[in-house]
């Protein structure tokens, strides 16, 4: 059951009752797919409430910032009240729900200043870290960028059938016959492509979609560029690596091909997404910004500490078409070429996980105010809307290992397990607090991926499914199935409240996270919090309610 806490003060008109009838039938569907989660379903009902209204006072620009401000707000305000209950629930509950709040939760703008006291008290918590800067040299140029011979692809003047070479090309061939499809096995390619996935993914996925003769890419430019960009991802980083990168692109490659979306892109927005997808994470080390920036890194320091890896992934990624026959682009307008990089920085910065809230937030708000054209293609008739959506593509996409068949799903959540250890393991060397999901000893696999569905997968999918409704069905299907597949594997064991400790791990970093809520508490004369959990206490429910 849904508690329904704001139904009382909405006044309905008559779009916001179909609106209401809309969330209705989503919370039915949810329902009945996570009928037990009723946290969620809290948090998805607030928010759904708050959208609505939300889209229902954009007829003005200026009312339209200020919703989504408040919009983003709410959101996250009640995004904070459910984590702070998981985390009360039981150790790894509170691990989960750190870890979300840590990556999704841009704390930029919400830093207090310290007063003395808490100064004193970080100083003798953290004896040994932040006093050494991590790398040495000066900050005058893109670190990363390394020379490569690549003979592997080009034999001699000839192209090999996919740009790389490999004694196996019959079963590459064969892979890569599911470029079109949700289902290909990126794993598969990698094992037959000599470990080139990305450079025979992109040159599938531009052959198909005749990118080379529009654009006239010699071909020869384009395999040096994607041999030179591969070997940029580290080999030995386990999740961050080409094979990721590979898998992005592919499945941005679908997205763009989704029914909604038909000739509503140009052929420079797809190259461009096609691109920023390639390059997204291009030079990734395996830790994260949290940690580059702790340590004091160089990549920090370059940035100031703002989406730091992003910024570098795209500054390596366009330095690269600066080596020897590696300008992809040399044949675009200069035109072209600026707004091929606009988009593309957009994009990519976008893939920073920290502003996961506010990509969600505005995509909420253009499927409440969405148009569709008698053939159901959605209507995108300005930049703004259309750079919206792209860069919420590329994002779903980033996070759309949940919703592949379940063994390529189970194969990215080791992959991704073992690169947060081994962040741990240095965390642990340095004498650094250990990051959440980081410590391999306390981590819990399942219910980490349970909270990241819940929480952030499945509300960005389903926001997605409705844009572009009813493409996506199948990925919501496959997601839902996915999520129960990991909440039946939990470990069933007592678990008693977080004070008493739940006996999980090996009883290290037995630390107790604290939420801290900073944001302003206006309320417009809306109910507050504390009016909403006594809602839920009275047993309010959208069904009970008529309405969501
Ligand atoms: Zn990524």
């Amino acid at each position: 059951m849904f508690p329904d806490c704001r139904q009382k003060r909405i006044d309905l008109n008559t779009e916001r009752k179909q609106t209401q009838k809309d969330k209705q039938r989503h919370a039915h569907v949810f329902q009945r797919s996570f009928g037990k989660f009723q946290v969620l379903g809290s948090l998805y009902c607030t928010c759904g409430i708050a959208f609505a209204r939300m889209g229902l006072c954009c007829s003005e620009t200026k009312e339209k910032t200020l919703g989504m401000l408040t919009h983003w707000k709410q959101f996250k305000r009640m995004l904070n009240r459910e984590l702070t209950h998981l985390s009360e629930m039981s150790r790894s509950g509170n691990q989960v729900s750190e870890f979300i709040s840590n990556t999704f939760l841009d704390k930029q703008n919400e830093l207090e200043l310290p007063c003395p006291m808490a100064k004193t008290r970080e100083r003798k918590k953290r004896p040994h870290h932040q006093t050494q800067i991590e790398g040495q040299g000066t900050l005058t140029q893109i670190s990363g960028v390394r020379k490569f011979s690549h003979s592997a692809g080009l034999q001699g003047s000839s192209i090999s059938r996919f740009g790389v070479k490999t004694d196996q090309e019959d079963l590459l061939s064969k892979d890569l016959e599911n470029i079109n499809k949700w289902g290909l096995n990126i794993f598969r390619v990698a094992e037959h492509s000599h470990n080139r996935p990305l450079t025979c993914t992109m040159y599938t996925i531009f052959q198909e979609r005749d990118l080379m003769n529009t654009f006239k890419i010699p071909t020869d430019t384009f395999v040096t560029f994607m041999m030179t960009l591969e070997a940029h991802y580290h080999s030995d980083v386990e999740y961050h690596n080409s094979l990721h990168a590979a898998d992005v692109a592919q499945s941005t490659h679908i997205l763009l091909s989704t029914p909604a979306l038909d000739a509503v892109f140009t052929d420079l927005e797809i190259l461009a997404a096609i691109f920023a997808a390639a390059i997204h994470d291009v030079d990734h080390p395996g830790v994260s910004n949290q940690f580059l920036i702790n340590t004091n890194s160089e990549l920090a320091l370059m940035y100031n500490d703002e989406s730091v890896l992003e910024n570098h992934h795209l500054a390596v990624g366009f330095k690269l078409l600066q080596e020897d026959n590696c300008d992809i682009f040399q044949n675009l307008t200069k035109k072209e070429r600026q707004s091929l990089r606009r988009m593309v920085i957009d994009m990519v910065l976008a893939t920073d996980m920290s502003k996961h809230m506010s990509l969600l937030a505005d995509l909420k708000t253009m499927v409440e105010t969405k148009k569709v054209t008698s053939s159901g293609v959605l209507l995108l008739d300005n930049y703004t809307d259309k750079i919206q959506v792209m860069r919420n593509m590329v994002h779903c996409a980033d996070l759309s290992n949940p919703t592949k068949s379940l063994d390529l799903y189970r194969q990215w959540t080791d992959r991704i397990m073992n690169e947060f250890s081994h962040q741990g393991d240095r965390e642990r060397e340095k004498g650094m607090e250990i990051s959440p999901m980081c410590d391999k000893h306390t981590a819990s696999v399942e219910k980490s991926q349970v909270g990241f569905i819940d929480y952030i997968v499945h509300p960005l999918w389903e926001t997605w499914a409705d844009l572009v409704h009813p493409d996506a069905q199948d990925i919501l299907d496959t997601l839902e199935d996915n999520r129960n597949w990991y909440q039946s594997m939990i470990p069933q064991r007592p678990s008693p409240p977080f004070c008493t400790g739940d006996g999980e791990g090996d009883g290290e970093g037995g630390h107790r996270f604290q939420f801290e809520l900073t944001l302003d508490d206006e309320q417009d004369g809306e109910m507050g919090v504390e009016e909403c959990e006594r809602g839920t206490e009275e047993g309010w429910s959208p069904v009970d309610q008529g309405g969501v």
